[in-house]
């Protein structure tokens, strides 16, 4: 496994791949590797010649400093873990290789800053774009993995790609949980004993509310239910609870089996913000 920290490190060995038709694989991650990201590594590993994964704890995508400046960083056990599973390139760049001038290129991904992740994560977006738009220039993958976990990002990165014209394709996997149900999170982390317990409301609002939108009760009326539920806990503040359409993240309001729609849930456990989403119909 070879470390790389500049896109022209990496350029002589993208080339001979290229030569060689060797298919490039990309999973872009902020590291603190848990088994979701391993996921990712795993569908590129089993599909694709070569894999590269990128570790990048991305400033210009937190809007919350403090956020950042808590966010786990595991480096030595990533690599590891990287390695035992034949992970070929990780990318490692520094904030000045990323970031050589002080950017003012603003990305607006239109409708979708204005709800969910975009209204309450302001900026989060543009960072995440500029991001993966440096790094899909930079690696040249063929095919870049994400995870569904975080949903409204991977519109963000479809509407990237097709917008730029990347040439590449996109794969999307589904979200890796704890046997409990919690979605694996890097942040998971940061939760206290207690926190981690109050952590499963996310999940199990989502599966409940599910379960109850099967079985044919009004959408308005659920979602009530579960900003009660929160109401009532301390140390958990519910951001968002809403049904939308997948692809749009238009918001629904009356659910109708034959339209695609997801579950997505946001809230803050004790200082820790996590999100979690369940599709509802696919
Ligand atoms: P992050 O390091 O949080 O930026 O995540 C890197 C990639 O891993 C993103 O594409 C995430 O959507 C994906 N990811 C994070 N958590 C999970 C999970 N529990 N299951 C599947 N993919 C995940």
């Amino acid at each position: 496994m070879k470390l790389i920290r500049t896109g022209s490190e990496w350029n002589p060995h993208w080339l001979s791949h290229l030569q060689q038709n060797h298919q490039i694989g990309f999973v872009p991650t902020m590291g603190a590797l848990h088994q979701g990201h391993l996921d990712l590594v795993q569908a590129s590993r089993s599909k694709m010649r070569v894999t590269v994964v990128s570790i990048f704890v991305n400033p210009t995508q937190f809007n919350n400093p403090d956020d950042f400046a808590k966010y786990p960083n595991t480096l030595e056990a990533d690599l590891e873990k990287l390695e035992s599973m034949g992970v070929d390139y990780v990318f490692l760049p520094s904030v000045e290789t990323m970031y050589p001038s002080s950017s003012n290129l603003t990305l607006d991904f239109g409708d979708l800053e204005r709800v969910l992740e975009g209204r309450f994560r302001p900026g989060h977006f543009n960072g995440v774009g500029i991001i993966v738009s440096k790094l899909f220039h930079l690696i040249k993958p063929h095919i870049a993995f994400f995870g569904q976990k975080d949903l409204q990002q991977v519109a963000v990165i479809k509407r990237l790609v097709n917008n730029l014209s990347f040439d590449l394709q996109l794969e999307i996997v589904p979200t890796r949980r704890e046997e409990d149900g919690l979605a694996m999170s890097s942040r998971n982390m940061r939760l206290d004993g207690n926190e981690r317990q109050k952590a499963l409301l996310l999940f199990n609002c989502l599966s409940n509310a599910k379960k109850q939108l099967i079985e044919g009760q009004v959408w308005p009326l659920i979602k009530s239910g579960v900003e009660k539920v929160f109401e009532k806990e301390e140390n958990a503040r519910l951001e968002y609870f809403e049904l939308v359409h997948p692809d749009t993240f238009e918001i629904i309001e009356t659910f109708d089996p034959n339209q695609k729609s997801s579950i997505c849930v946001a809230a803050y456990i004790g200082e820790v913000r996590l999100i979690d989403n369940l599709p509802i119909i696919l």
